[in-house]
């Protein structure tokens, strides 16, 4: 038997493990998927949108996975803590997989950034997705939201800003994010790019579904736009990627309609602002922000921008900087700090330039925080097959016995399969007893409540 351990419950981590235990050239692999959170599937949970419904049913095709009587999953186990080193992990297993995402956001480096009311995407996200390690969020006071970037995470945190309370509560969001979000007094969301139109990161179906929300218009300016040579030139436009010029033209319509949409008084704005880089932010006298300052940028032709000297003050009682997410060291395990990631070559884990005996790496901690959910199959193929490469050599150590046993012994209480299906079970009942469908628990104790005394599942 070869036993595995991949330390992440995400789709990299899932894929991960499918791989191992669905091929065929390597006989009686058995794979433990570690989590630190007793609730399985990574961002799919804890980052995909609540309102990207689609997306989130994806848990339907990992949940098949973590279910195969070759996979355990055992939640609740954090990595690289005092309780479980990762030397000690790879005494209790033949290979580890580290496919730990990409925890951490970047900051922008300007003045003002430490303001209260100025936080990062990563941090709005945890709390409306009901990560128990998340602070929340007060939002009294909030009429203008500024959202720095021009990512798909920029775009879903502008969009569930934007959303009404009645599309909110058909969601699994956590009953006390509902509640401030709900009642929040926010009028204006923009949402602010450093570049032009054409170099936005989102793509064009998440870009186009802001102007699907009820109740809200989205405001771009057309003189705005045309600072991007190609969206005044249709020949420049013709030479850029094919999403690209989908999203120009999605903004084109929203340029051509803007008058009509601001007549129907809407109950709130989207504001898609471009070629504005930030400045500073601004505080008040109690050490609050009240906007942000962004300098005007002109493109230098190469896909860079560069500063005019002109700036434009936005006003916002809130800023959430979504610029990108960033790995976080793991300890024991080599790190590229420049790239944010772990130095590896096919997904084996690479020390002092040399493939590791044992260890290996998937998804965003692997290749950086790229790619849609669908792009992590590849990635762990590649990594799987590398491990499944070298199976004849790591399996020929013997290992100390079940690893859940040195897992107890070692003070840790993971959750297993069961107990997550607990914690379904519960999340169901607290929606019914709201009144919304299956509505998330947000803290700890909630959580291991719930995993510890399962609760019979009801008709
Ligand atoms: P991202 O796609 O890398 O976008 C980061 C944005 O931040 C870019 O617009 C970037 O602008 C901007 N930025 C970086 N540094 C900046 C600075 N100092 N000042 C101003 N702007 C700055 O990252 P993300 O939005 O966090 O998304 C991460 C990944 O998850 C992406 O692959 C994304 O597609 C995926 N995702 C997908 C979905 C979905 O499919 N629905 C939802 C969420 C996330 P520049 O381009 O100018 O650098």
């Amino acid at each position: 038997m070869l036993r595995v351990a991949v330390v992440g419950s995400g789709p990299s981590g899932v894929y991960a493990a499918q791989t191992l235990v669905q091929q065929r050239e390597v006989p009686g692999v058995r794979v433990d998927v570690l989590d630190r959170l007793p609730a399985p599937y990574g961002l799919v949970r804890y980052g995909v949108a609540p309102d990207h419904e689609k997306i989130k049913s994806l848990t339907g095709s990992l949940r098949a996975v973590l279910e195969d009587e070759r996979i355990r999953f055992l939640g609740n186990v954090e990595v690289g803590g005092p309780s479980l080193t990762t030397a000690r992990l790879l005494e209790l297993y033949h290979a580890v997989v580290y496919c730990v995402g990409a925890a951490r956001d970047r900051l922008l480096g300007i003045p003002g950034e430490e303001l209260a009311g100025v936080h990062s995407a990563t941090a709005f996200v945890a709390w409306y997705s009901g990560h128990p390690d998340a602070a929340a969020f007060d939002l009294r006071g909030v009429r203008s939201a500024v959202v720095v970037g021009a990512g798909n995470v920029a775009v879903d945190v502008t969009r569930i800003l934007a959303r009404g309370a009645p599309e909110l509560t058909a969601t699994d969001m956590p009953h006390p994010a509902l509640g401030v979000l709900a009642g929040s007094g926010l009028r204006t969301v923009s949402m602010v790019a450093r570049r032009g139109p054409s170099q936005g990161r989102f793509t064009t179906k998440e870009l186009r579904e802001l102007g699907t929300l009820p109740g809200v218009a989205v405001r771009v300016d057309p003189a705005e736009l045309a600072l991007d040579p190609t969206y005044r030139d249709p020949d420049a436009a013709a030479a850029l990627p094919a999403v690209a010029r989908r999203n120009l033209e999605v903004l084109r319509g929203w340029a051509e309609t803007d008058g009509e949409e601001a007549a129907e008084k809407p109950d709130r704005t989207i504001a898609l602002r471009f070629q504005l880089r930030p400045a500073m932010v601004l505080g008040g006298t109690d050490g609050r922000v009240v906007g942000m300052r962004f300098e005007r940028t002109a493109q230098d032709g190469a896909g860079g921008v560069t500063g005019t000297g002109v700036y434009e003050d936005v006003p916002a009682e809130l800023v959430l900087r979504s610029v990108g997410y960033q790995g976080v060291p793991l300890p024991g395990l080599p790190f590229d700090a420049a790239r944010g990631t772990i130095p590896h070559a096919a997904g084996r884990v690479l020390r002092a330039g040399r493939a590791s005996v044992g260890e290996y790496v998937a998804g965003w901690i692997k290749r950086g925080p790229t790619g849609v959910i669908g792009t992590n199959r590849p990635c762990a193929k590649e990594t799987a097959s590398s491990l499944l490469q070298d199976a004849g050599a790591l399996a020929r150590r013997e290992l100390p016995g079940d690893p859940l046993d040195a897992l107890r012994a070692a003070g840790l209480r993971p959750v297993e399969w069961p107990g997550w299906l607990a914690i379904e079970v519960a999340e169901a009942d607290l929606g019914r007893s709201l009144g919304r469908r299956s509505v998330k628990i947000p803290d700890w104790s909630g959580l291991l409540g719930a995993a510890g005394s399962p609760s019979p599942p009801t008709p």
